[in-house]
């Protein structure tokens, strides 16, 4: 059944009504994600969306113009960048409620990481405006895939700080989450960073990602400790960076953890289920804390 007017009217005031990709001759913002080094990544709905564009708003205009002198595209470019955001969003909003469609997109990757857009999207969102993607690359997602380590929850953090002791105070934050963690670094302050992390966080393993998609491409996975030894050997790397350390490691229990607790349950277990307690408790195999259960219970 259609959609009565009414309905349609309060799917656009929740920011629900837009129509995805597809050209519509209604105004829509679509944020299109863009190569992060290699040219060939751009999607066909991505160049699709950019010739489609009535207006193409980017944070650098000739990184983009270069974008699409490569796609054979002639579009005009409207500069939106942390400096002129203020200025430039309620004009890109009076277009898009004109009927345009204006595309968004960074200088490389996917908008709004660590980009310009977020606003502008609360913006068309709170509007009643449409809004949608055209999804493509991203270093955080990229640099995870590859790096060996878990993803199924992650927390990415941004840049970290320059300064040591604000980067020590971010990594002291994400060190309490049980996920793997993503941070953009830059390649002068590698080795200092990876020193700061390690200090913080110990000596988790990690990954890291430089140059990726490009010709360079190098993904370097081990602990922390080892990958600080390597940069300071080889000297600091080159390109562009991201960084990926894995969760917090279960710690083994020792042998007086495992001792402590059995002889606590063996004041009033059975050794079977002493034994079957302890195990479960501190991940030590059942058999070795059986093993332990009986002679400590011979003690006595
Ligand atoms: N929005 C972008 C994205 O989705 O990938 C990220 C933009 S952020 C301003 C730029 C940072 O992303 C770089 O300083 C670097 O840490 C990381 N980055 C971007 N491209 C990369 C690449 N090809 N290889 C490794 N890191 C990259």
């Amino acid at each position: 059944m259609k959609p009565s007017h009414s309905q349609e009217r309060s799917k656009r005031a929740a920011g629900q009504g837009a129509a995805p990709g597809a050209r519509t001759g209604a105004g829509c913002l679509v944020l299109v994600a863009t190569p992060i080094g290699n040219l060939g990544d751009i999607t066909a709905r991505a160049l699709e969306g950019l010739k489609s564009a009535d207006l193409i708003a980017c944070e650098d205009s000739r990184v983009t113009a270069k974008l699409l002198q490569h796609a054979g595209i002639e579009k005009s470019l409207l500069a939106y960048h942390d400096h002129n955001a203020e200025m430039m969003r309620p004009k890109i909003l009076a277009r898009i409620a004109a009927g345009e469609r204006v595309a968004l997109v960074s200088d490389a990757g996917t908008p709004l990481i660590s980009d310009p857009g977020y606003k502008l999207v609360q913006a068309v969102v709170e509007a009643g405006l449409p809004v949608t993607m055209l999804p493509g690359p991203s270093a955080p997602v990229m640099a995870l895939a590859l790096s060996g380590l878990p993803s199924d929850r992650f927390l990415f953090g941004g840049f970290l700080p320059a300064k040591s002791k604000a980067r020590r105070e971010a990594a002291a934050e994400a060190a309490r989450a049980p996920v793997t963690l993503i941070f953009f670094e830059t390649a002068p302050r590698l080795v200092e960073s990876l020193r700061d992390l390690q200090a913080v966080l110990g000596d988790r393993r990690a990954a890291v990602a430089r140059e990726l998609t490009k010709l360079f491409e190098e993904v370097r996975r081990d602990r922390l400790a080892a990958l600080i030894a390597h940069y300071d050997e080889a000297g600091p790397p080159r390109g562009e960076i991201v960084i990926v350390i894995g969760p917090p490691e279960e710690q083994e229990a020792s042998q007086d953890d495992v001792d402590t607790l059995l002889r606590r349950a063996l004041r009033s277990m059975s050794v079977k289920d002493a034994a079957a307690t302890v195990a479960a408790a501190t991940g030590t195999p059942k058999r070795t804390v059986y093993a332990r259960a009986l002679e400590l219970a011979g003690e006595k």
